[in-house]
């Protein structure tokens, strides 16, 4: 089976979830089953390639799940983008807004050594706001974006031009 057809096969709608008129994209399912995720985590690194990052970040919460699999795969660490207030040290903080509200994102400041290459992953990209504000706090805290990927893109929200000339990878876009 294609990987595309794997995650759209484990994608459940929610529809009004958490706001009325936004279809959520549920991919509890992928994660709970142990040769899909192993699939999406395997996909992911090859994509980009094991030596092509020094570090995983992940954005909370679903994006610690891939990041820490993807980290572990690879013996790279994982460094967690985090909303505001969970952070205990000093931070570098950006907000945006969601398809569904809005948010603030935060790293801590020394989080990356400079230059550090930064494999950036979330589950779904949407408008691309929560994508923007993480890749310009990776720099911020002295990063350097090597990739990023998600496993679903919901094509039609067009949140890849937020990040452009960026790339992004996606395991699945649905438009
Ligand atoms: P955005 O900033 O609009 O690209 O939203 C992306 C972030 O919000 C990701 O961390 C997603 O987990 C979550 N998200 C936004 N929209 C959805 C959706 N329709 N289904 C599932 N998650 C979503």
């Amino acid at each position: 089976m294609e990987i595309s057809e794997l995650v759209a096969s484990k994608v459940v709608d929610v529809p009004d979830f958490p706001k009325p008129g936004i279809l959520f994209k549920d991919l509890m399912p992928l994660f709970s089953d142990g040769p899909a995720f192993a699939a999406v985590i395997d996909a992911i690194i090859a994509e980009h390639g094991p030596d092509s990052f020094d570090v995983v970040a992940g954005i909370e919460a679903r994006g610690f799940v891939i990041a820490a699999a993807i980290a572990y795969a690879t013996g790279k660490g994982v460094v967690p983008v985090r909303k505001a207030g969970k952070l205990p040290r000093a931070t570098v903080s950006a907000s945006y807004a969601l398809e569904y509200g809005e948010a603030t994102l935060e790293v801590h400041e020394d989080a990356f050594v400079a230059g550090e290459r930064v494999l950036v992953v979330d589950d779904v990209l949407a408008t691309g706001g929560t994508a923007a504000a993480t890749l310009s706090l990776v720099e911020r805290a002295g990063g350097t974006v090597s990739g990023f990927s998600v496993l679903l893109e919901l094509g039609f929200l067009d949140g890849r031009s937020r990040i452009a000339p960026r790339p992004v990878h996606a395991l699945l876009t649905v438009s």
